[in-house]
This record gives C-alpha cells, sequence and structure tokens, in this order.
C-alpha cells in the first residue's frame, strides 16, 4: 500500500490528487489559513474566502497566460451545463454553430446546441470508433457559422487534438475538461474555454470558464440568471454561493502545479507517463491499443487485450496489486488509465511493470 493505504488511482474523474495537496486540504478542514474557520465553514462573502478565489484566478491566468482582456469565472453544474450554455450564450437565437464530433461528449454538446439553434456536425469520427481526432482540410466549416466546438481531449476514447483546429476564422469554443493545465492551449486562440475541474485540477463541482472579450460581449437580454455568463460576470462568480470548498482545493492544486514547474511541467510529466505506456502497448501483439498514432491522448490512454477474454483476469490482478480505475469507461468497455496531473509517475511505472509481468504470465 501507498502512504495512508492509498492504491495507485487510474480514474478517469474525479480523478487522484497530489497527497501533498490532499494533506493540505485536511489540515485546512477544521481551520483555514489561521482564520479559526474551517474550510466547509467559511463565508463566501468573507475576506478570508475571496483572498482564495481571487488567488485561484490569478493562478490559473499565470499558469495558462490568460490575456489580460480574457474574463474567469469558476461556476457549478459540471461541463455538461457549459454545453447549454455555450450555445444559449454564444449562438444566435436560431443560429448556426459547427461541431467536431470527436466522442461521446462532444456529442452530448451538440445535441444541447441544437436546443438553441442550427448545430451541425462538420466531422464525425463515429464510424471509425473515434480512434482519431480530424486533420485541419477534413472538414469545412459553414459560412454563417458562429463559432467552432471542440473536445481537447477524448475521454472516452482516449485520443486528443495535438494542433489548433483550423476554425475557418471563426471562434473557437473548447471542452478541455480532461487535459485543462495538462496539455499545451493557446487561450488567446480561443474564445471561450470550458473545464470541469475534477479531472485535472481538483475536485467535482467547479467549473472553469475562460471568456474573451468577444464571448463576454455576446450579450442576449432575458436569460434565465443562471445561464447568463454576463451576471455571473458582474458579480465575479458570486452570483450566488459557489462551491467554496472546491475552489478552496482548486487552488490549492493549482499552487501544486506552479511549484512543479507549472504548465511546462505539467506537460513534460504526462508526456512521460503516456509515452511509458504507449511504449508497453506497443511492444507487442498481446495488446491492442484504441487510439490511433498521431491522435493519441498523453491524458487517458484506451487499449484492449487481443485475447479481450482475458481482460477480468487483468483487472482483477490490477486490484490484487493495488491499481484502481482502470476498468474503460461503460461506453466502450477495455481499459483505461487516466493519467491527470494529480497522477504520480510512480503510479505509472507500477502499472508499466504489472504489464510487462501479466504479459509474460499470460501471454
Ligand atoms: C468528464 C467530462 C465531461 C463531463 O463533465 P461533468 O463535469 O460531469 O459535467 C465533459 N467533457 C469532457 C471532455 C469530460 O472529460
Amino acid at each position: 500500500m501507498g502512504a495512508l493505504g492509498r492504491i495507485h488511482n487510474f480514474g478517469g474523474g474525479p480523478a487522484v490528487l497530489p497527497l501533498e495537496v490532499v494533506t493540505e486540504v485536511a489540515e485546512s478542514l477544521p481551520n483555514m489559513n489561521g482564520s479559526g474557520v474551517g474550510v466547509m465553514e467559511v463565508s463566501h462573502r468573507s475576506s478570508v474566502f475571496q483572498e482564495v478565489i481571487d488567488s485561484a484566478m490569478d493562478r490559473m491566468r499565470r499558469i495558462l497566460a490568460i490575456p489580460e482582456d480574457y474574463e474567469i469565472l469558476f461556476l457549478q453544474g459540471g461541463a455538461t451545463t457549459q454545453f447549454y450554455m455555450t450555445a444559449l450564450n454564444l449562438m444566435s437565437q436560431n443560429g448556426m454553430a459547427d461541431f467536431l464530433v470527436t466522442g461521446i461528449w462532444a456529442k452530448k454538446a451538440l445535441a444541447e446546441a441544437n436546443r438553441i439553434g442550427d448545430g451541425n456536425a462538420v466531422w464525425d469520427g463515429s464510424d471509425n470508433d473515434f480512434k482519431t481526432v480530424p486533420n485541419d482540410g477534413d472538414y469545412s466549416i459553414r459560412e454563417d457559422a458562429a463559432y467552432l466546438h471542440y473536445t481537447s481531449n477524448n475521454t472516452l476514447f482516449g485520443t486528443q487534438f495535438h494542433h489548433l483546429p483550423d476554425s475557418g476564422g471563426k471562434p473557437r469554443v473548447v471542452d478541455a475538461s480532461s487535459d485543462i493545465c495538462g496539455a499545451p492551449l493557446d487561450v488567446s486562440e480561443h474564445d471561450l474555454i470550458y473545464a470541469g475541474a475534477q479531472k485535472n485540477l481538483g475536485p467535482s463541482g467547479v467549473t472553469v470558464v475562460i471568456l474573451s472579450p468577444w464571448a463576454a460581449s455576446r450579450r442576449k437580454e432575458g436569460l434565465p440568471t443562471m445561464m447568463d455568463y454576463h451576471i455571473h460576470l458582474s458579480k465575479r462568480s458570486m452570483l450566488n454561493t459557489p462551491n467554496t470548498y472546491g475552489i478552496f482545493v482548486l487552488d490549492r492544486m493549482l499552487s501544486w502545479v506552479e511549484r512543479n514547474g507549472g504548465l511546462e511541467g505539467a506537460i513534460q510529466r504526462n508526456k512521460v507517463k503516456s509515452e511509458m505506456l504507449y511504449s508497453v502497448l506497443d511492444g507487442s501483439e498481446f495488446w491492442s491499443p484504441h487510439a490511433e498514432e498521431g491522435s493519441r491522448s498523453m491524458m487517458n490512454v484506451t487499449w484492449n487485450l487481443a485475447e479481450e477474454s482475458l481482460e477480468p483476469t487483468f483487472l482483477a490482478e490490477a486490484t490484487e496489486n493495488e491499481m484502481g480505475g482502470l476498468k474503460g469507461h461503460r461506453y466502450i468497455g477495455g481499459i483505461r488509465a487516466s493519467l491527470y496531473n494529480g497522477c504520480p509517475v510512480e503510479s505509472v511505472e507500477a502499472l508499466a511493470s504489472f504489464m510487462t509481468g501479466f504479459e509474460s504470465r499470460h501471454g
């Protein structure tokens, strides 16, 4: 067992956090930052919490080099709420938006946009089991589309964009839930970025939204209060009670990212971790990786065993070896190792070595 009986956790989200962060959070439960009030008991209107939210926003801005004229929100409702909210705020009524459908999350985002206007899949990878993301030139954006929506990392299928997708000169909206602050992201090339925190950045219940001046100015009258970016911006993410605890953990996690080499450090570690697994998977016919080379994710590595009947044995032996969260998403099955920012390199070394041993015993 690891420290405190913790296993190697490869879960897809909520996901493992660095033990250092978990310990800091534990210490803040009875008394946060010496305020005499516990982190779950502190008023969101207090100065001690205001410092926490300001700090989290400043860190986010530094880590991602967010331009000064961009805005940051910490909302609730997860990325799933953003599927609808982005379309509601950014599409004109009965307007158009184009989508790169690279997985289930993209499909869901498109379905929600279709409640507002005319959302269109300009590219759809379903026929190829979502094994790749598109290249520029594989699709074209409609003249009247308000924006292009894409998913930077496809959590279930284990694919990821390694280039900035061509948007035909239109604004880009990206669901970066599973690779934010863990993969390259040029904020200035996007108009709206959203991400649930529970994969790379902390606990569930906090959603990061980053808006360009264009996105922040797409004002529509009469939207439901909670669905209106403008109102959230004017209240500085405190329209109603925010997830104070979640924002505290987010700030601690961002501080950890900053202490460990910032975005560049996170990218390097995620590269090392994923390459470790891909090299085992490519090493023999025993394994059958899902994503095609060129589209492979650094965050979620997905595969099958060539002999699929061995998969339950693989998962059972992994459990015996104190490795968890490896069962593929119920939608695609197989095996998935999620290697988000909080996942230590040592966990991935342990998994790679377990896999090599498993192959020699069962191959
Ligand atoms: C996990 C995930 C979601 C769903 O997030 P919720 O916070 O549960 O709504 C959406 N998009 C992507 C890419 C994800 O990985």
